[in-house]
């Protein structure tokens, strides 16, 4: 079958003909009806290597870790799943056997040190390929859903939904703002989330003006940068600041524009992994403001944002590319010419 593989740190990945995988004990095999180019992946053969990064990352393995599929065999001793039927895959995999991998948070694992694979797509074969090998655990139905569009949905709909969870309790009540920085792949569906899960006024932010008219149409109310960028949103805000904001860019000036506009006791998630620094002191920022990171989900959250999905209160901006041009999908997304997320759908839109 054709894959994408990642060979090399440092070094762009290629597609090739690898052989099909074989569904291990407790994995299923599944036909990828759609597989997501995250911007992690551009970190991963970009900026990391031996020294930086997690080690389980090491190539060689096939990417995409953000996949859908249809069941096309099952490995040994599953059982009450049936092949044809249409699945969201939750791309973390731990150790299955400590505590936050019992609620379904692979992405705490306590053994994760000493695993040798992060997720499916991040250290072991993914999805970017005709089919990947997945532990059938890891499988959210979709019912009756078109596969192919909700692929998205598994972590540009997955890592946002858990940040604006965890950040509830700021956002609940009247009168809230929350601010979205970064409007790409994850950004759009961050405007959507926020919209059905709080009454908060949303106001986004992006360097590309058609990426701020989408989130525009989801609801939000754009700014954009500048110098007087900040006294604009504090504007909205009714000069208070917002209650909770969610960088999906992570780099020192949006980190600092968030620290710098959070209201006491708010949020604020840094979800981006540009790295950026920002120097906390005791005056420099609102009283109790929380500054966190964040990563990924929960299974069952996973299963609550199929949930928004189906209910047409989530809708991914999708751009569609069969897996021969796979490698173009990525070199846009790292050219920044995309304004929604690249799925690469290697059986076609069905
Ligand atoms: P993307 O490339 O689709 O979107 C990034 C967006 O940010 C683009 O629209 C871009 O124009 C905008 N942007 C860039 N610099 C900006 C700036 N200075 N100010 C405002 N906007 C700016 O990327 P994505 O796939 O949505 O991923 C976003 C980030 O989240 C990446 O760093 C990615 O690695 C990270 N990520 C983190 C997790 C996690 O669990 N923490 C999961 C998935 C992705
Ligand atoms: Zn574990």
């Amino acid at each position: 079958m054709r894959a994408v593989v990642f060979e090399q740190w440092k070094t762009e990945p290629v597609l090739k003909e690898v052989e099909r995988p074989t569904p291990g004990p407790g994995e299923v095999l599944l036909k990828v009806a759609g597989a997501g180019a995250c911007h992690s992946d551009v970190a991963v053969y970009r900026d990391f290597d031996e020294q930086h990064g997690p080690p389980q990352l090491k190539p060689s393995y096939v990417l995409g870790h953000e996949n859908s599929g249809w069941v096309e065999e099952l490995g040994p001793g599953v059982k009450g799943i049936e092949t044809g039927d249409a699945f969201l895959v939750y791309g973390p995999i731990g150790c299955q056997h400590c505590a936050p991998c019992s609620r379904g948070q692979d992405t705490y694992c306590d053994n994760a040190a000493a695993m040798p694979y992060l997720a499916s797509g991040l250290g072991r074969d993914g999805g970017m390929a005709e089919y990947v090998a997945v532990p059938a655990r890891n499988l959210v139905p979709l019912g009756d859903a078109d596969p192919v569009a909700a692929a998205p949905l598994s972590d540009a709909g997955l890592t946002p939904y858990h940040a604006i969870k965890t950040a509830l309790p700021a956002l609940a009540g009247g009168g809230r703002h929350a601010l979205v920085i970064g409007l790409g792949g994850l950004g759009q569906i961050a405007v959507q989330i926020l919209t059905a899960l709080t009454g908060a006024t949303v106001i986004a932010t992006d360097t590309k003006p058609d990426a701020m008219a989408r989130a525009e149409k989801h609801g939000a109310v754009t700014v954009p940068g500048g110098p007087d960028q900040a006294a604009r949103i504090r504007e909205l805000t009714g000069g208070r600041g917002v209650d909770a904001a969610f960088d999906f860019v992570g780099v020192a000036p949006t980190i600092q524009l968030a620290a710098s506009l959070a209201r006491t006791r708010s949020r604020i998630v840094v979800v981006g992994i540009a790295g950026g620094v920002y120097e906390w002191n005791f005056y420099g920022i609102a009283y109790e403001a929380q500054l966190s990171s964040t990563y990924w989900g929960t299974i069952e959250e996973l299963y609550e944002v199929v949930a928004l999905y189906r209910n047409g209160q989530i809708t991914p901006e999708n751009e569609y590319y069969p897996l021969d041009d796979a490698l173009t999908a990525y070199r846009r997304l790292e050219a920044g010419e995309l304004t929604g997320r690249a799925v690469v759908a290697p059986h076609g839109r069905g």
